[in-house]
């Protein structure tokens, strides 16, 4: 099915409308639907799933409404994005795997991204055919991203970067990469910073994977030698990094969470009730911690599609989803004696990946400890 303009503005319009409409497109069991809702355990054949499952979305038109009509949308705002992502859960998609970068860096690239790069850029990434990486930490720069070392220096048409970035997510599977590099001088700190779109598939460009402890490739050390950039691939001013990364954190601590919300409750009524291990009582508070991030994450995609951010009451939001996140896997542990040790079915596999990485998302998007300095400074104006 592909929409008429007069069907395309009235769903553009009135978000219920298209909830309704999709809903029914997914409920007739579309085979990329069907091929991509079940637990895969290979990232990769993953991957491949959820490519196709875009790419079916994106032909139908139902992916291009929450995007600018400039950029390949059907214009509408975050929250038609919030309500697609949203029925996928209910229809049996377990994560968004490497599209979770579509709420993470997209946003971003839509508003400070060079033009007519990201007018090609973000269809390719709606239809599944190149994904993207968030190249911001360094071996000795995480919590502190002023001290970054990766360089990028001017070069006839463009820019040579050199550097090494680690801990990023997806890379393996990612054609592009949104790279924070110095432009100015290492005393600079964040003033000298520019963001750039970097082509991971560049000579000099190294990904080696790192195997994490739940077995998956997620995670990746990209390593930058003297690769081109060409000039109209900065995002955002020169030496304006710092309000790109700040835009980026917005949506990655604050909307994303409204993102991620829809697969812990899918993973919350499938797996918690019916487990003879776990009590009401427990069951109950994993509720409420659901609850407290579905709140206030809904209130930031509203908020963003009224053109505000959430600057750093995003951090609320990112500290409520670890909660959540690691009392539901506490519960599914509690109540599946195959998660650990027995089955080894790409069920119990995913369950097991899930359940792991819980213990690690007090990390990414800045640690647990930066969320509370930044409350503490930010927002309550502490000394
Ligand atoms: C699953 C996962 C996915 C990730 N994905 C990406 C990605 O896609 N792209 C990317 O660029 N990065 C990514 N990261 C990296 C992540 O952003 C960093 O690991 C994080 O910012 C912490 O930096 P660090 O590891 O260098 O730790 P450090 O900054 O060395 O911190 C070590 C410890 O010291 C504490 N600490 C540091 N400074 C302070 C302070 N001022 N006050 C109090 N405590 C402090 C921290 O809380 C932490 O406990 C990911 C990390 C994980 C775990």
């Amino acid at each position: 099915m592909s929409l008429l303009a007069p069907a395309q503005a009235a769903l553009r319009d009135d978000v219920p409308a298209y909830t309704a409409a999709l809903d029914r497109w997914l409920a007739e069991g579309p085979s990329a639907l069907r091929a991509a809702a079940r637990p895969i355990a290979s990232y990769e054949r993953r991957v491949d799933a959820m490519s196709e499952l875009m790419a079916a979305l994106y032909d139908a038109g139902w992916s291009r409404f929450g995007w600018p009509e400039h950029l390949g949308g059907h214009g509408g705002s975050i929250v038609h994005r919030g309500a697609m992502w949203y029925l996928l859960a209910r229809h049996g998609v377990p994560s968004m795997a490497v599209f979770e970068h579509f709420e993470v860096l997209a946003p971003t690239l839509a508003a400070l991204g060079p033009p007519e790069f990201v007018a090609e850029a973000l269809p390719a990434f709606l239809r599944g055919r190149e994904t993207w990486a968030q190249g911001f930490s360094e071996p000795d720069a995480g919590s502190d991203l002023a001290l970054l070392r990766t360089r990028a220096v001017e070069a006839g048409d463009g820019y040579r970067i050199t550097g090494r970035k680690i801990w990023t997510s997806w890379a393996r599977y990612a054609t592009w990469c949104l790279v924070l590099a110095r432009t100015g001088s290492t005393e600079s700190r964040h003033r000298g910073l520019t963001a750039f779109a970097v082509d991971l598939r560049a000579p000099g460009v190294d990904v080696r994977p790192i195997i994490q402890a739940n077995g998956t490739d997620e995670l990746a050390e990209v390593t930058f030698d003297d690769v081109h950039v060409p000039a109209d691939r900065v995002v955002g001013d020169l030496d304006g990094g710092w309000t790109v990364a700040m835009h980026i954190l917005s949506h990655e601590r604050g909307t994303y969470a409204w993102f991620r919300q829809c697969f812990l409750y899918r993973d919350l009524v499938e797996h918690v009730p019916s487990s003879p291990g776990v009590g009401d009582r427990a069951a109950g508070d994993a509720l409420l911690d659901l609850a407290a991030v579905s709140a206030t994450s809904s209130a930031a995609l509203r908020l963003h599609a009224a053109g505000a951010t959430l600057g750093p009451r995003a951090t609320i939001t990112k500290l409520l989803l670890c909660n959540a996140e690691q009392s539901i896997q506490d519960l599914v542990l509690a109540g599946d004696g195959d998660l650990a040790a027995g089955r080894q079915d790409d069920e119990v596999a995913v369950l097991r990946q899930d359940y792991l990485f819980s213990r690690i998302v007090t990390i990414y998007g800045g640690s647990q400890q930066i969320q509370l300095d930044t409350i503490a400074k930010q927002l309550l104006a502490l000394p």
